[in-house]
């Protein structure tokens, strides 16, 4: 509260009133409501495995849709939600949310699927962070390896010590991590060898025309060799195109994700995918 009654303090002696800073306090004000208020939702993207096109999980990514300002990008609101410390109450609602609907859709008896939820730093830093996980997974009675942590670089480079201490922590538990996002953060190779995870999630800023662009192709063609040396899987991230997924499937990226095969949908219509089976085909993952 400390924090939050500063940055008000310093509003107050420089304002700066343009339209973006109204926006931003706007946003703020009703984002401190929209958790009660049952304004954020999540939507499900599908990971896909690369080899046999069957769907292997699915992000959860979160969603505001304000009833007079419509929808709101994650881009405007989680870097908000971090500045204000926001993050932390939305980000354990996001943790608990997932793992419930995990639950539900194992105990409708769908093939079990793991969820991965993105993690930002600041409630990943939280002292009572591995005990919160470990108590959502025991309120939803979902097994621990059905649920995945995304967590980027940046948010890891600070206290580098504690923080793979959590990691290994979270992994002992069953969870798994990946790091999202990789290659556009500051972490170096020193760091990357010793922290304790599952998989890299390359950025899709590589992954994009990486069927055309020289630069990317070597960077993802690289990546996908360090992942595997390293005993991580690889995933990719904003596959749009058949030849960008056949490009990964070549350089045998272990999962996809993307509009190619589905943009990230809303828990019913995630779930209706789920009962027509549709990614359990090995011929065209994107066919629909
Ligand atoms: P991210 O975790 O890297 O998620 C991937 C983003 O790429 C998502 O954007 C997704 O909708 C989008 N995407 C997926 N496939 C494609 C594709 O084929 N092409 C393109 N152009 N985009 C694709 P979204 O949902 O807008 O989320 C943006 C970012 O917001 C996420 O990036 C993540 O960093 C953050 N975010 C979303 N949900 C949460 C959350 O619950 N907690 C936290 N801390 N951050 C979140
Ligand atoms: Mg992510
Ligand atoms: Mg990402
Ligand atoms: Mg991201």
């Amino acid at each position: 509260h400390a924090k939050n009654s500063g940055r008000n303090a310093y509003r107050l002696y420089t304002p700066k009133m343009n339209v973006e800073y109204d926006e931003h306090l706007r946003l703020e004000v009703h984002l401190r409501r929209a958790v009660e208020k049952r304004e954020l939702q999540l939507y499900y993207q599908p990971r896909v495995d690369t080899k046999s096109g069957q769907i292997k999980g699915m992000e959860a990514l979160l969603r505001w849709i304000h009833p007079e300002m419509g929808f709101i990008s994650p881009a405007k609101f989680i870097p908000i939600a971090e500045e204000t410390g926001l993050i932390v109450t939305i980000g354990e609602w996001v943790i608990r949310e997932a793992c419930e609907q995990n639950r539900r859709w194992i105990d409708c008896g769908f093939p079990p699927l793991r969820v991965s939820v993105n993690v930002s730093g600041l409630q990943f830093q939280q002292a009572n962070f591995v005990e919160l996980v470990r108590s959502i997974l025991e309120e939803t009675g979902l097994d621990p390896c059905y649920l995945e942590l995304e967590i980027t670089e940046n948010s890891m480079i600070n206290d580098v010590e504690d923080n793979i201490a959590t990691l290994m922590r979270l992994r002992e538990m069953g969870v798994y991590i990946s790091i999202d996002d990789f290659g556009t953060g500051y972490s170096s190779f020193s760091y990357l060898k010793r922290f304790p995870i599952h998989a890299l999630k390359i950025d899709q800023s590589f992954v994009r025309d990486v069927a055309t662009d020289k630069n990317n192709a070597a960077i993802v063609k690289a990546i996908v060799q360090l992942a595997h040396h390293m005993n991580v899987s690889l995933v990719a991230e904003g596959v749009e195109d058949e030849a960008t997924f056949r490009f990964l499937q070549a350089e045998r990226c272990d999962e996809v994700q993307g509009y190619f095969f589905s943009r990230p949908l809303p828990a019913e219509e995630f779930e209706r995918m789920l009962a027509a089976g549709e990614f359990i085909t090995t011929e065209k993952p994107g066919s629909e």
